[in-house]
C-alpha cells in the first residue's frame, strides 16, 4: 500500500464529496455557471472590510523593519493584547495577552488544543450534526470521537444526554455557535447549565474536562442577537476561532485560542499549546495577517447582507413546504430532507443544477445543508429551479 491504510480509508470514505464536486463542474459545463446554483461551500463570496484593504497599505507603504521575521510563537504581542481586550470586555473577565496564543485559523487553533489536552484512547465529546473535520482532527491527536445528537426539533444542547456521554475517559466537549452546519446560537442558560453540569462531573471523577468553543461564526449572527460568551459560564473552557468569515480571509489562516483566565493550571496550557503550535509545524501564525487583525478586531464584514440572504431563502423555502430550524447565525441552513434518504434527495437536486451537501456529512441523515455565503442574485436565479424540486419531492 502506497499510502497509510487509514488515509486511504479515510479517502474513499470521503470519494462521495469528490463525485459530488466533479457533478458541479460537469453542470457548468452543459448548463453554463450562470445555471448552477451551487451551495455546498462555506467559502464567503464577499470581500474583507476596506478597512482591512486601507491598513494592508499602509503597511506596505512604510515595511516595519523585520516584518518577515519569527517572532514568539505565541504571536506578536500587540496583536494578542489586542484580541484580549475586546475578549475581556465581551466575557467581563480580566482577559490579557498572556491568555491568548495566534494561530493558523480556527483549525490550527483546534488542533493545538486537542494535541494539548489528549492522552492516547481518551475521548472527546461532539454533538452532531457536527463539523466533520472535528472526528479527523481529534483522531490526529490519539483521541477518540464520541457523537452525542443535539435536541432533534430545535438543534440545541441535549444537556442531559451530554452528561450520559461523560466517562472517566472524557478529556472534552467541542461546541459550536453559531453552529456549522445548522445556525443556531446557544443561548447563556443553556451555557450556564452546561457548565454547571461539567463542574458536577469534574468533581465527581475527580478531573478536569475541557469545554472547546468553535466560534468562527460568533460576529455572525441575525436581529440584534450577541452571541453569549462561554467564559463566564465554563471555567474550563477555551474558544477557538478565527477571522476566516467575520473578516473574509479564510485563505489568510488568521485566527486564534484563547484560554478561559479561571482555568485550572491556567499557565501550564497556555505553555503547552505553544509548545504544540510551534512542534505541530505551524511555528506561528502568519505575521502579516496578525499586524492587521490587532488593527481589525472591532471589524466584520456586512452581516446584514448575510442576513438578507437567510431570510429571501428561509421565506420562499418554508412557503415551498420545507421544513427547518431558523437560524439565529453562521450562513447555513439546514432543513428536513423530504426524502428519507437525503443523499439521495441531494442527487435529485443535482437534476435541477442545485448542489447541496447531505446531512449524512454532518452525522445528521435526514437533513440537508444550504451555504449561502453565495451571491444574492445567484439565490434568487434559483428560486424556480427551487420550486421545481419542491414539486417533485412532493412538497405542497
Ligand atoms: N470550525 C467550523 C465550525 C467551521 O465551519 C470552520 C470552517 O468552515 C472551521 C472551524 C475552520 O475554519 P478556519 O478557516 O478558521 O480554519
Amino acid at each position: 500500500m502506497a499510502i497509510a491504510a487509514k488515509i486511504q480509508a479515510c479517502i474513499e470514505g470521503s470519494s462521495w464529496i469528490r463525485k459530488m464536486f466533479e457533478e458541479g463542474g460537469r453542470l457548468r459545463e452543459i448548463h453554463g455557471a450562470e445555471n448552477v446554483f451551487d451551495f455546498t461551500l462555506g467559502n464567503p463570496n464577499v470581500e474583507p472590510p476596506r478597512k482591512f484593504d486601507e491598513e494592508l497599505l499602509a503597511i506596505a507603504r512604510t515595511v516595519p523593519p523585520g516584518i518577515h521575521r519569527y517572532m514568539n510563537n505565541a504571536g506578536y504581542d500587540d496583536c494578542r493584547a489586542a484580541v484580549a481586550e475586546l475578549l475581556a470586555e465581551k466575557s467581563g473577565l480580566d482577559v490579557t495577552g498572556a491568555q491568548i496564543m495566534m494561530t493558523c485559523g480556527a483549525a490550527g487553533a483546534l488542533n493545538v488544543a486537542l494535541k494539548t489536552m489528549l492522552n492516547p484512547g481518551e475521548e472527546v465529546i461532539i454533538l452532531s450534526p457536527y463539523f466533520v473535520e472535528y472526528k479527523f482532527y481529534i483522531d490526529n491527536h490519539g483521541g477518540v470521537p464520541v457523537v452525542v445528537p443535539t435536541n432533534p426539533d430545535t438543534f440545541q444542547l441535549d444537556i442531559p444526554a451530554i452528561e450520559k456521554a461523560i466517562t472517566p475517559r472524557t478529556r472534552g466537549l467541542i461546541i459550536c455557535s453559531p453552529n456549522n452546519p445548522t445556525g443556531v446560537v446557544y443561548p447563556a442558560e443553556s451555557l450556564r447549565d452546561l457548565g454547571l453540569m461539567i463542574q458536577r462531573k469534574e468533581r465527581e471523577l475527580e478531573k478536569q474536562i475541557y469545554v472547546i468553543s468553535d466560534e468562527p461564526y460568533a460576529r455572525i449572527a441575525y436581529d440584534g442577537i450577541t452571541v453569549p460568551n462561554i467564559f463566564p459560564h465554563v471555567e474550563n473552557s477555551l474558544i477557538v476561532t478565527s477571522h476566516s468569515k467575520d473578516l473574509a480571509l479564510p485563505g489568510e489562516r488568521i485566527g486564534y485560542l484563547a484560554v478561559n483566565p479561571r482555568m485550572t493550571h491556567v499557565e501550564l496550557f497556555m505553555e503547552g499549546a505553544i509548545f504544540c503550535n510551534r512542534t505541530l509545524g505551524f511555528v506561528n501564525a502568519p505575521a502579516l495577517m496578525q499586524r492587521l487583525v490587532a488593527r481589525l478586531q472591532r471589524e466584520s464584514v456586512d452581516i446584514a447582507a448575510y442576513q438578507e440572504k437567510r431570510d429571501i431563502l428561509y421565506h420562499y423555502l418554508t412557503e415551498m413546504g420545507f421544513s427547518m430550524v431558523r437560524p439565529d447565525g453562521a450562513f447555513y441552513l439546514f432543513p428536513k430532507s423530504p426524502f428519507s434518504d437525503d443523499v439521495e434527495f441531494v442527487r435529485m437536486a443535482q437534476k435541477h443544477q442545485i448542489l447541496l451537501v447531505p446531512g449524512a456529512g454532518f452525522g445528521a441523515p435526514g437533513y440537508f445543508r444550504i451555504a449561502y455565503c453565495v451571491d444574492k442574485a445567484m439565490i434568487e436565479r434559483s428560486l424556480p429551479a427551487w420550486r421545481a424540486v419542491a414539486r417533485e419531492a412532493g412538497l405542497k
